[in-house]
């Protein structure tokens, strides 16, 4: 692991529960306002008239840009790993992308990476 890297790591199983109880309760949250979000960009598509259709009315981009910042949150959050949204394992925070991810995948994107390096050192 990297120094600027960051491994939350439980041992405990009881510990293990509660943390995926929060990880659940949050992910229930992001459901809950994401389909929100759809919800009334469903109905502003529904409301509109022929000649908008054409167009983006200012509530539909604001709707998008908050489903955006919802998912990037998440995202970028310890609750999920960024690539495979796993919510039971140890999470391990990455500087390089600044997202959190289980142990299984940083280790396979890690060693991509490292390769990636030495393919293009090779170059050189
Ligand atoms: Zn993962």
């Amino acid at each position: 692991m990297r120094e600027k890297e960051k491994l939350i790591e439980l041992e405990n199983p009881k510990l293990k529960m509660v943390r995926l109880g929060f990880r659940q309760i949050l992910l229930r949250e992001f459901k809950k306002r994401l389909i929100a979000l759809l919800d009334k960009e469903s109905e502003l598509l529904g409301s509109k008239t022929e000649e908008q259709r054409g167009s983006i009315l200012p509530e539909e981009r604001l709707i998008v840009n908050q489903k955006n910042k919802l998912r990037n949150e998440l995202s970028a959050s310890i609750v999920v790993c960024a690539a495979c949204t796993d919510i039971e394992g140890d999470h391990i925070f990455t500087s390089r992308n600044k997202v959190w991810y289980c142990v299984e995948c940083y280790e396979i994107l890690e060693e991509s990476y490292a390769k990636e390096i030495e393919a293009l050192k090779r170059l050189n």
